[in-house]
């Protein structure tokens, strides 16, 4: 049988599954899933919300082990300060992160929705929980919903936004913990409200918008908002690994008789598989956008067949082309080629990483001036240099002119301060023997010292008169 003599009925494609006929919402009651695939994503998501809620909690020597302040433009991560600077770092780790995206989507479909991205660990594993445990089952649900406002649908809805809201107030804080540090935060929850109110009316908004996504948006994010679900349509290849249904096994499909010899096809037509979707869709149509790669309805099927000893795996991870001729995943030149270029971007990434300094140093002359005649036939020239500390220590650091006899006069102060964290800047004459200027340019190798112990070279240009 192929599949187009199955899906003679097209109509669920020119609609969202979240919208009715007329237009309006169609609001998903989905059935608790339960089974192998949900335990391991429990378990992870779990794992998913205590880092999520710690790692602002975590530093490493006095420093947090991430912090996002886009505000300042400081970012540490593993405990190490980002500055501006670093910009290109940050542009070749994106870059890298879409090319990975993009090649697991090539391979594994939309697992990272399923199994990874916040919005489905949050919807499925925190809200929907709870409304589960106040309202009940899709069906009491439901039956609530159409119910009037009796004192009990007044105060299991009352309680189930309550605690919504309490929720997103709660990552609301969070967020602003990955931004200004928990000491911050600490300081700010502690002190007088009017002393941060527009601190606190950002934060009531960002709760509010995270209540609103998830008590009343949820799946459409999904379906409609997210610009990488809408990506799909151009990654997926008949050899992309997707939550499928096994057409060939399933069909035709048809209730499930006691004691009768099954000569229909597998699907026994119980509708656990779209009791079960959180975006309301009907695996069996085949592979639809809507489909977040949750696992939900492998775990319902399986269930049912288990229940009339039919073998599991009628809905599996599969690729199209898997199911339609049996093949196995392999290697197609698209995946070929996008792991060649994840896998140099990762090594310039890796060398970039390491090779990246403590503190970034750059020297040049002030401008509008040449050289300046000193005693004892010497010249000197004014330097200016602009010192980042990425570290969360203040120290001294001493500058010496390497590759000649050379001095360094300090303007103004006796030793340059490295304040942690900071930009440091310094003013200098560098004072050279006139018999070694033997061009009007010469190259400086200044050594930058700490402790005695040289941490850094920097080049620069010292003018001397026309020869
Ligand atoms: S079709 Fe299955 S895998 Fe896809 S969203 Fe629905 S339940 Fe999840
Ligand atoms: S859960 Fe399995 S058997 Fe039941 S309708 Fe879905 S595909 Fe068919």
């Amino acid at each position: 049988m192929e599949i187009d003599d199955i899906y003679e009925d097209e109509s669920y494609r020119d609609r969202i599954s979240t919208v009715t006929e007329d237009g309006k919402r169609n609001w998903v009651y989905a059935l608790k899933p339960k089974g192998v695939y949900y335990n391991y994503r429990t378990a992870l998501a779990v794992l998913y919300l205590l880092v999520f809620f710690g790692l602002p909690f975590i530093k490493v020597n006095g420093m947090p082990f991430v912090l996002l302040n886009v505000l300042e433009g400081k970012f540490i991560l593993f405990s190490k300060i980002f500055w501006p600077n670093d910009f290109h770092i940050f542009a070749i780790a994106m870059i890298t992160f879409i090319v990975f995206i993009a090649l697991f989507t090539i391979v594994f479909g939309r697992l990272f929705c399923g199994w990874i991205c916040p919005q489905t660990i949050f919807m499925e594993f925190v809200f929907r929980k709870i409304e589960w445990w106040i309202e009940g089952s899709p069906a009491k649900q439901r039956l609530l919903d159409k119910a009037d406002w009796t004192f009990t649908k007044v105060w299991k809805k009352a309680l189930k936004h309550i605690l919504f809201f309490l929720f997103s107030f709660l990552v609301a804080h969070t967020f602003l913990a990955y931004i200004l540090g928990i000491d911050e935060i600490s300081k700010i929850i502690t002190e007088p409200l009017s002393n941060n109110l527009s601190l606190f009316l950002g934060i009531i908004g960002f709760a509010l918008t995270f209540y609103g996504v998830f008590a009343f948006v949820r799946e459409i994010v999904c379906t409609t908002i997210c610009p990488y679900g809408r990506l799909q349509g151009v990654l997926f290849d008949q050899d992309t690994m997707l939550v499928a249904y096994d057409y060939k096994r399933g069909e035709q499909r048809g209730k499930f008789k006691k004691n009768e010899e099954r000569i229909l096809g597998d699907c026994i037509d119980c509708h656990q598989c779209v009791n079960v979707c959180p975006t309301g869709i009907d695996i069996r149509n085949g592979t639809q956008l809507d489909c977040v790669g949750c696992t939900a309805c492998m775990d319902a099927c399986d269930f049912m067949m288990d229940k009339v000893g039919l073998p599991k795996g009628l809905i599996r991870y599969a690729s199209e082309n898997g199911i339609e001729k049996g093949e196995k995943l392999h290697f197609t030149p698209k995946i070929k080629a996008y792991t060649a270029i994840l896998i140099l971007l990762t090594v310039v990434l890796v060398a970039l990483l390491f090779s990246r300094k403590d503190i970034d140093v750059s020297i040049s002359r002030v401008g509008g001036q040449l050289y300046q005649e000193q005693p004892d036939n010497k010249l000197s020239n004014l330097f200016n240099a602009n010192i980042i500390n990425k570290t969360n220590q203040t120290f001294p650091v001493e500058f010496r002119v390497e590759n000649y006899d050379g001095k360094i006069q300090l303007v103004g102060e006796h030793a340059i301060q490295l304040k942690k964290e900071d930009i440091t800047k310094s003013t200098f004459f560098i004072i050279l023997n006139k018999k070694d200027v033997k061009k009007r340019s010469i190259k400086l190798e200044i050594g930058i010292y700490r402790n005695n112990k040289k941490i850094q070279t920097v080049s620069t240009k010292f003018l001397g008169p026309f020869v």
